[in-house]
């Protein structure tokens, strides 16, 4: 079946073509680096990883690169704070993010440039555009003259005369238009600066984008991701770089993901409504959290609350725990199914889980509807734990069962929702199925309302810095914030 992406520069799903044929080049905006980051930033970070691992399994070549904004005003302004100097909060925070990506199972991209290690292909492109007559130099700065580019506003469907009208872009009267935008900003005491034919300086952020996309990527790459805030300007922007001198065709789709909010506001560092990645990782497997974002569309918003997060960890805990049945099971190993030799119950069960397969692929096929995937996959682990659980299983079903594990982990190898061996240290991994054991046999006590042991369970483990939440249906166990 063909790929379909929704691509916001035409508004509408096309038929994934890549440049060339088998591969894909990929590019994510990645953080600026100078605080933790939070959950909202955590959402590109988790789905496009899993879209470059998926278009792996479907057998394309990938080469994903995500950038590092390690120079930029914020941290500049978080170094004046500090009274540290810049790289250190920048190396600090890159450091922190490699950590938080890898606690959150996100695969490292194939390469992750530094803005800071790729100035002299920033200022080469600032040239070509100075060159072209499309950029001009002002008191040791240069900016992009929007004028000159006749496709501004074709990602985000802005008009420049509607921009300028209502312009509350920063006013400044120097420019030949508000609108037109810093490639370098001449260099301020104390700023960390470099040597460039016009004057010292440091980079605008969109120009990092566009020259550390092409270097790795080609002047003609396939798909350009991230958040849905960075349209307009930041991916307007970099068309507008990378095009404006007719000599590179830059990116082919664009994809941009919803954003989480929280109490209807979106979430973000200057609302400071925001919950990091480190905090939630302390009180919820990183698998909740992947979850939680997969289980909807990634174009669409989601709305963050704990209790949302405490029914995803609900779900989660049902795949799991089918999960790690099936590995306690030690089921028959198989090489091949031959459906017609199966029994007929088997063989039924056998033809469900197919048909349920090739429905999670095309749906992620379809713009990666991965909310689609999910609800496909919980219908699987649904009739999964009705045979598991069944008196006898005959020896053709345990064989279709192992077939099931086996396909899940192809699965997973992409989604990142399973917490397999490999994942934990083993003594998490038995801490995790102690813990289950204590809920089900306190849920069963609390059932045959034998109160006292129930509670004595709850309170050792608060003591043991667990809390234990009373749900309609279930009970719940969290790590307390440490
Ligand atoms: P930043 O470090 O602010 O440049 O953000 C890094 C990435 O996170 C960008 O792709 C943003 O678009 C994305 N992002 C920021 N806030 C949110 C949010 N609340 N929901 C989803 N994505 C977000
Ligand atoms: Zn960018």
């Amino acid at each position: 079946m063909s790929l379909t992406i929704y691509n916001t520069l035409t508004r509408k799903k096309e038929e994934f073509i890549p440049v060339e044929s088998g591969k894909v080049g990929f590019y994510l905006c990645g953080p600026t680096v100078y605080d933790y980051f939070h959950i909202g930033n955590a959402r590109p970070f988790i789905v496009f990883d899993v879209f470059r691992r998926f278009l792996q399994y479907r057998g394309f070549e990938v080469t994903y690169v995500v950038n590092i904004t390690d120079v930029d005003d914020k941290i500049i302004n978080k170094s004046n704070q500090e009274n540290r100097a810049p790289k250190e909060i920048a190396d600090e925070y890159t450091k922190a993010y490699l950590e938080d990506l890898k606690k959150l199972k996100v695969k490292l991209a194939d390469v992750l440039p530094k803005a800071t290690e790729h100035i002299s292909d920033m200022i080469a492109l600032i040239r070509e555009l100075l060159d072209h007559g499309i950029a001009y130099t002002l008191n040791g700065d240069v900016y992009f003259s929007v004028e000159k580019y006749n496709g501004y506003g074709k990602l985000s469907g802005k008009h420049i005369e509607d921009l300028k009208a209502g312009a509350r872009v920063e006013i400044d009267e120097r420019k030949n238009n508000p609108l037109d935008f810093a490639l370098w900003k001449a260099a301020k005491p104390g700023e960390p600066f470099w040597e460039a034919p016009w004057g010292k300086g440091r980079p605008g952020w969109h120009i990092e984008c566009s020259a550390m996309s092409m270097k790795y990527l080609g002047d003609r790459f396939d798909i350009h991701a991230g958040g849905e805030d960075l349209i307009f300007p930041h991916h307007e922007n970099e068309i507008a770089q990378s095009c404006g001198t007719g000599k590179h065709a830059f990116a082919k789709y664009w994809l941009h993901n919803g954003f989480l909010k929280i109490r209807g506001e979106k979430m973000a560092k200057s609302k400071r409504n925001f919950l990091t990645a480190r905090e939630i990782l302390k009180r919820y497997p990183a698998e909740v959290l992947r979850l939680f974002f997969l289980q909807k569309h990634y174009r669409s918003p989601i709305n963050y609350s704990e209790e949302i997060l405490d029914e995803t960890q609900v779900a989660w805990h049902r795949l799991q725990n089918f999960y790690r049945e099936l590995n306690a099971k030690k089921l028959p190993e198989i090489n091949e199914i031959v459906p017609d030799r199966l029994s007929a119950p088997a063989q039924k069960f056998f033809r469900f889980i197919e048909q349920n397969r090739s429905e999670m692929a095309a749906a992620l096929e379809d713009d990666f509807n991965s909310a689609k995937a999910i609800g496909k996959l919980f219908e699987i682990v649904k009739e999964g734990n009705r045979l598991l659980n069944s008196e006898e299983i005959s020896t053709d079903k345990q064989v279709v069962l192992n077939y099931l594990k086996k396909k899940l982990e192809e699965f997973d190898d992409f989604l990142g929702l399973l917490s397999r061996e490999a994942d934990n240290s083993s003594s998490e991994n038995d801490l995790e199925a102690i813990l289950e054991i204590l809920l089900e046999v306190r849920n069963e006590l609390r059932e045959n309302k034998m109160w006292e042991l129930a509670d004595k369970i709850r309170n050792r483990l608060t003591e043991a810095g667990f809390s234990i939440e009373d749900r309609a249906k279930q009970s719940i166990i969290k790590k307390n914030k440490s």
